[in-house]
């Protein structure tokens, strides 16, 4: 998962604010799981919408977008791992 910082360095570069609170309220360690529930945001959404307009929702999903995103990079490195560590173990050649 991207760290807070580079949330911070997105919403920078798109939007030219930092938009710290919404990175930090959703990455919460206490409430990370269910702030990064995907069936919840429309709910979050209208909440950031009402409180840092249109552009705050949309960063709030940019947010899960982006840890989906390095989440799969990362589990995708894992699994190409896994792979060629068996095909070692096996004596297979790397193609
Ligand atoms: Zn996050």
């Amino acid at each position: 998962m991207p760290s807070i910082e580079k949330h911070l360095n997105k919403s920078m570069e798109r939007t030219g604010k930092e938009y710290r609170e919404i990175h930090e309220w959703i990455d919460e360690p206490n409430h990370k799981h269910e702030r990064h529930d995907i069936t919840k945001i429309l709910e979050f959404g209208r909440m950031f919408e009402e409180k840092y307009g249109e552009e705050g929702a949309q960063e709030y999903i940019q947010h899960i977008h982006d840890d989906l995103n390095g989440k799969f990079g990362h589990l995708l490195e894992d699994v190409e791992k896994m792979v060629k560590d068996t095909l070692t173990y096996f004596g297979a050649k790397q193609s």
